[in-house]
């Protein structure tokens, strides 16, 4: 554009615009810095983030997919990674950290490629090849497969999820817990995990957490005049309140006098009471509101002697639903005895800082089990529950598919071994893109040692050596922080957390070497979230391009 012409105008004056290498350096700068924010997290020894949100919440955590769903990025490439993390979550329920790892370095290599003047077209091409050859690699050579997983597997792949999550003076107690949830749930080689309920509870120790046969509430019962505990439960489960008037009813009455207000008290208690009638009649002994619930209707409810709980969620009600054969009601005209669910005991229980919770035991259905957390502080019980939900993902995976990987390194550096060696066999340039993809892999072990205070160029090339000389599965166990057969050690993981994580890395870097424009309307000023990515923002495209 030359200065002595009318320029033209063709977006909106406020929309930046970046253009060519400078909307590729931008946006590698950005993904590279969402990487290197949660490279420190990674692996047993990798350390904690500390989030603080506007309203003074604090989260405490190591888990990747947490800590970028937390930090509010607004960038739009350092956004695709975060989708990076919440994919992996989403589809295994691990691996983040590695997944944006990856993504990071796949951009950070392929920029040494593009300053060599090598097209992103190559470069993309080249990566596709690779992801294509690792996915291959990982299935067909270097994944240990087994038609049925058994149990001590399981339990070294919990472990190795939860290893170094504050889950980890109780972490085989735990592993127990997951392992042995799934193994109720699982279906034939499927696991619903929306089978297992996770509800947490302040007060006790970690090792205090538990396995429990059916659903656990955070509910007590609405009024201490009900039994503690009913025997062969019929439950009824309704969505709405329980109180005179319904959903349509805030309608304005006016009364005008003494009567008339005392024969609008009774016509309401009237209402209640018909409605308690019909809950009765049904048959049932325990009743699970989502709603609220009157004090009349307590009243009728406690004489009664049925077992109520009010203000249940949404979601556990459809849990509770499917745990106890019941159907949830939307008017007591439907409720009758083939729509209560059943469970061996419905009970309260006393649990941490005396708080009272209402457990649903021996569910009509056995696939139904619930895992209660006990913890110190809700910092402690939130990153155990992070770490249960990782443990719980790696099994669902691996009971699936059968299929595991060494983890601690040795994957990464078997795989990257592989990629050379198929990198050998290619002419062209798109070689130097499967060499560079290949020298990505070694990030992880680099990072893993580096967290862990060890030199990570030793440790890289010590790997590399004995994965030269045939020991596919050396890693480093950081433990006991030595070089060994890891997969002898226990530390294994699903290779679908690995496959995942390659695809899906691999993916973005080529989404984000391919953009070459980047238009960006300026609705608001970027104040939020990372101030460091607050610089990267559009420049305008007329100086210089
Ligand atoms: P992610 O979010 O990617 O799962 P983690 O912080 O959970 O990140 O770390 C996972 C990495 O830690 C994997 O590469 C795994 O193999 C490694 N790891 C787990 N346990 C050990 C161990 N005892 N020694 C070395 N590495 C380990
Ligand atoms: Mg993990």
């Amino acid at each position: 554009m030359t200065n002595d012409r009318q320029p033209i105008y063709i977006t909106p004056e406020n929309v930046q615009r970046t253009l060519g290498r400078d909307a590729q350096r931008n946006n590698i700068l950005a993904a590279k810095i969402v990487a290197e924010t949660v490279k420190t997290t990674l692996g047993p020894k990798g350390m904690d983030k500390m989030l603080v949100d506007a309203t003074g919440n604090i989260i405490i955590t190591n888990d990747g997919v947490t800590i970028l769903q937390e930090m509010e990025i607004e960038h739009p490439a350092a956004k695709m990674m975060v989708d990076i993390a919440k994919t992996q979550e989403n589809e295994v329920g691990d691996g983040t950290t590695t997944a944006v790892m990856l993504a990071g370095k796949f951009l950070e290599n392929a920029e040494k490629l593009l300053d060599m003047k090598i097209h992103p077209t190559v470069i993309i091409k080249g990566y596709k090849m690779a992801a294509k050859e690792a996915e291959r690699a990982i299935k067909e050579d270097i994944s240990v497969n087994s038609e049925n997983v058994s149990d001590v597997v399981l339990k070294y792949v919990a472990m190795t999820a939860m290893t170094g999550k504050g889950a980890e003076n109780d972490k085989e107690k735990l592993a127990d817990i997951v392992v042995t949830a799934i193994r109720r749930v699982m279906d034939n080689k499927t696991v619903d995990l929306d089978n297992i309920k996770i509800e947490k509870s302040l007060g006790g120790a970690v090792e205090d957490s538990k396995l429990i046969d059916g659903i656990v509430l955070d509910k007590e019962r609405v009024s201490i005049e009900m039994p503690e505990s009913i025997n062969n439960a019929r439950i009824a489960l309704i969505d709405f309140a329980l109180e005179a008037r319904g959903p349509e009813g805030d309608s304005k009455i006016s009364i005008n006098s003494p009567e008339q207000l005392q024969g609008f008290i009774d016509r309401e208690e009237r209402a209640i009471k018909s409605m308690t009638e019909k809950i009765f009649a049904s048959g049932a002994n325990v009743l699970l509101c989502q709603k609220g619930i009157d004090d009349v209707a307590q009243y009728y409810l406690a004489r009664a002697g049925i077992y109520t709980c009010r203000r249940i969620a949404k979601s556990d009600m459809e849990r509770l639903a499917r745990a106890t054969g019941g159907h949830i009601i939307s008017s007591l005209n439907d409720l009758t005895s083939l729509e209560l669910g059943k469970a061996r005991i419905v009970r309260e229980v006393i649990g941490g800082d005396n708080e009272k919770m209402t457990y649903v035991e021996g569910c009509d259905n056995p696939k139904s089990v619930s895992i209660l957390i006990r913890g110190g502080t809700r910092h402690v019980v939130d990153e155990i529950e992070r770490a249960i939900r990782d443990g719980l993902g790696d099994i669902a995976s691996v009971v699936k598919s059968g299929s595991i990987v060494a983890g601690a390194g040795a994957i990464e550096i078997e795989l990257s071994k592989k990629l050379r060696e198929f990198a050998n066999r290619l002419n062209g340039r798109e070689r130097l893109a499967v060499e560079e993809f290949a020298r990505a892999l070694e990030c992880i072990p680099s990072a893993l040692a580096e967290n862990a205070g060890l030199d990570p160029i030793d440790i890289v090339t010590e790997l590399k050596s004995q994965h030269d000389k045939g020991e596919i599965y050396a890693g480093i166990n950081l433990i006991t922080n030595k070089i060994e057969n890891v997969l002898e050690a226990g530390i294994i993981e699903p290779a679908k957390n690995k496959l995942q994580a390659i695809s899906s890395a691999s993916e973005v870097a080529n989404m984000i070497l391919r953009i070459d424009d980047v238009l960006a309307a300026n609705t608001k000023p970027r104040n939020t979230g990372m101030s460091r990515m607050g610089s990267l923002g559009a420049k305008d495209f007329s100086d210089g391009m």
